[in-house]
């Protein structure tokens, strides 16, 4: 089986319609919602719901709209031994696009958030009836507990045909937004990571008390929330995978679910690391400086130089995030890609906006152009979804095949 990496025919037409997308509608409202933080974004109500018709056909998707399916024994799918270009890498090709346009307006596509991904992975087929349509967050971390996430210290106890959940939760992406916010509780500390479960919660359940939304440096378009769980009640059925704790499977397979997301994380990084190199070989050209393939490194300006090797390392990025897209596509395990593909493409992401913005000088610094904006976007995609150390520990342990009681 061989990867191929032009942008398969059948997704070419899904490339162009997210280009649209992020020229027409997300670019031209870029600084308007960076400027006015906490304010929703109102022009992607239209936009969610073309988007909703065409996501039946396979059409442009935000963050959340891929899961991943697995077999009854815990184990990817059977694979049918052919090469596919699936859901993985329609989802990865339409965010480098969008966020080519705004990272910030990307998240903040209704119906597109994390907790959706979550429930498309394991929800039962009643569950997927009953949250289709609804916009879903995800709630993981905690005030003691981010880069570990097995340490967190919310707790579900059962109580007749609910679980009483407690704890509190904090940086939820489009937390205010949502309607469901998929939140990881323990059944049982005592027992470790097996007893995490993750439970769908209303926002409107009067148990789940909005504490404040976030000011941030950057993707000040996208809402950030932080929660407090009071004696929150939640009916059994919105369990989200096997209620059982069950020492062997349960948390693996929640941190599997990372391997689909984390390339789609490294898809932003590489689609705002497109759109400032495009910006600064645009502004490098308005100053004489053309970037010539043709001739010499050596009798090129030093600016030309120093963009190449911006480029290369773009692209490196890409393909990485393509392969890990793939593999996942194709049944095989990507965990070491989808980290690799994490902490490349986050790294690139913060060095390229801020080398660019050192490039334009001034005009790269100030409000008239959008590298500005860029720089300060750029950082979160090598924070969330696992920092750059945390992946970097994750490739490192895959590599030298320890586990992480050896090396954290
Ligand atoms: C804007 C924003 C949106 C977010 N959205 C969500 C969301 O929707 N849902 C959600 O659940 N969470 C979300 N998060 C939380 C995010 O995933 C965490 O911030 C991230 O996992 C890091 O955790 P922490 O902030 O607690 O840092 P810590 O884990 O405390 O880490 C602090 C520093 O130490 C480093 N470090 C930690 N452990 C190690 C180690 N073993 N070796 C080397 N270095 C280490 C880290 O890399 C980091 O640099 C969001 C955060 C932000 C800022």
């Amino acid at each position: 089986m061989a990867i191929n990496l032009e942008t398969p025919k059948k997704l070419k037409p899904l490339v162009e319609q997210a280009h649209q997308v992020a020229e027409n509608v997300f670019r031209p409202n870029s600084r308007k919602y960076d400027r006015a933080e906490h304010e929703y974004p109102k022009e992607l109500d239209m936009l969610a719901a073309a988007i909703d018709g065409m996501s039946e056909g396979g059409g442009v998707s935000g963050a959340g709209a891929a899961g991943v399916r697995r077999s009854d024994n815990g184990s990817k799918a059977e694979d049918d031994g052919s090469t596919r270009n699936g859901s993985n890498m329609a989802t990865c090709l339409s965010i480098m696009e969008l966020c080519w346009g705004d990272v910030g307006l990307l998240l903040s596509m209704p119906r597109q958030g994390l907790g959706n991904s979550a429930i498309a992975s394991v929800a039962s087929e009643e569950q997927a009836e009953r949250y289709k349509g609804k916009w879903a967050a995800m709630a993981i971390t905690e005030p003691e507990a981010g880069s570990d996430s097995a340490a967190i210290r919310t707790t579900a106890k059962k109580d007749g045909d609910e679980y009483v959940l407690n704890g509190e939760k904090i940086y939820v992406t489009s937390g205010e937004r949502a309607d469901l916010v998929v939140v990881w509780a323990s059944l049982d500390p005592s027992q470790g990571r097996a007893a995490i479960k993750s439970f769908v919660v209303g926002r409107d359940n009067p148990g789940l008390k909005l504490l404040r939304v976030e000011h941030k440096l950057g993707i000040r378009a996208s809402d950030t929330a932080n929660f407090a769980l009071e004696d929150c009640r939640v009916p059994a059925e919105d369990l989200l995978g096997d209620p059982e704790i069950n020492p062997k499977g349960g948390f693996a397979g929640a941190m599997q679910t990372f391997d689909n997301t984390r390339p789609l994380v490294a898809a932003m990084a590489v689609g705002l690391t497109r759109a400032c190199l495009e910006e600064t070989r645009r502004l490098l050209l308005e100053a004489g400086v053309d970037v010539d393939l043709e001739q010499p490194l050596a009798t090129q300006p030093a600016a030309v130089s120093e963009y190449l090797a911006m480029e290369a390392d773009y692209e490196a990025a890409r393909l990485l995030t393509l392969e890990a897209a793939w593999m996942a596509d194709n049944r095989k395990p990507n965990s070491l890609q989808a980290s690799m593909a994490k902490a490349k493409a986050g790294r690139t992401c913060v060095d390229v906006a801020l080398r660019c913005v050192r490039l334009a000088g001034a005009v790269g610094y100030t409000e008239h152009e959008l590298l500005e904006k860029w720089a300060r976007d750029a950082k979160i995609l090598d924070i969330f979804e696992g920092t750059q150390q945390i992946q970097q520990l994750i490739v490192a342990r895959q590599l030298l095949g320890k586990t992480s009681a050896e090396l954290r």
